[in-house]
């Protein structure tokens, strides 16, 4: 029913940024909130690489409920500000119902992270927050579950939905995940929906997140999101995927090398 493939727009008015067909919209930053000097500094190194908008983790939903799990409320004022410093919209995991509101009073786009895709309460919360909502892929689930589960938070009167492919569990050891590169034109073809590409956290690598960068853009996704740390042998949460230096420049480069309009 809808012929036309959408833009999504993300931030306050002023500091909107597009994520749709005529662009390609690079976010960057922490995989975690850790502290806010190190929330900035990661943000400052993107930003200098040409990052439109930010990404971070307040809540973490890891695989060991031993690891760190997240710095909660002060992690999201710890966004908010740095969003006040750089004037970049802000994108960070929900991964409660009952945390909704809060999230949404401090971020400008909701993310659903792949362990959550198919928590359908949790989809309904996010189509009534009022804002803009990044869903990633279940690690498990089909393109079909993944566009019902977008079908969730549309239902409820929410149309700003970004898909994000960020691969899924295959036999292949090599990579944490396989980047399913193929499902970006699939859905461009199934769905108006605005999709891009996560090769952080599909690849758990840093040395692939460049590589697979430019594969998303051949293949014509609607802008990556990545991850940075500026000491990622430090960090709290996946340190090995963390670009910083070279390969964020070389990944600047890649996005700066695409037609104005892809
Ligand atoms: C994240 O983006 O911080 C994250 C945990 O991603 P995913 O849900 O794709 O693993």
């Amino acid at each position: 029913h809808h012929p036309e493939r959408s833009t999504v727009w993300v931030g306050a008015p002023g500091q909107q940024v597009p994520i749709g067909p005529d662009t390609f919209t690079f976010i960057a930053g922490p995989c975690a909130v850790e502290s806010a000097q190190q929330t900035l500094e990661a943000v400052e190194m993107a930003r200098a690489a040409g990052a439109v908008m930010m990404r971070g983790g307040a809540y973490k939903p890891r695989t060991s409920p031993y690891a760190f799990q997240g710095l909660g409320v002060k992690g999201l004022e710890i966004l908010a500000s740095v969003r006040e410093a750089t004037g970049m919209p802000v994108v960070t995991e929900v991964v409660d119902a009952r945390d909704v509101a809060v999230v949404a009073e401090h971020a400008d786009m909701l993310q659903i992270g792949t362990r959550n895709m198919a928590n359908f309460g949790l989809l309904q919360a996010v189509g009534q927050a009022g804002k803009p909502v990044l869903l990633k892929r279940g690690m498990t689930a089909t393109i079909e579950e993944w566009l019902m589960a977008a079908e969730y938070i549309a239902q409820r009167g929410n149309l700003d939905v970004v898909l994000c492919e960020r691969g899924i569990r295959t036999f292949e050891p090599a990579t944490r995940n396989t980047l399913d590169i193929s499902a970006v034109p699939i859905v461009q073809s199934k769905s108006h929906l605005p999709v891009i590409v996560d090769p952080s956290h599909a690849a758990g690598v840093k040395d692939l997140v460049v590589p697979l960068s430019r594969a998303a853009i051949a293949v014509g996704a609607d802008g990556v999101i990545v991850d940075v740390h500026p000491h990622p042998e430090e960090a709290l949460c996946d340190g090995p995927q963390a670009l910083l230096g070279a390969d964020l420049r070389s990944l600047a480069q890649a996005v700066r090398q695409l037609p104005p309009t892809v």
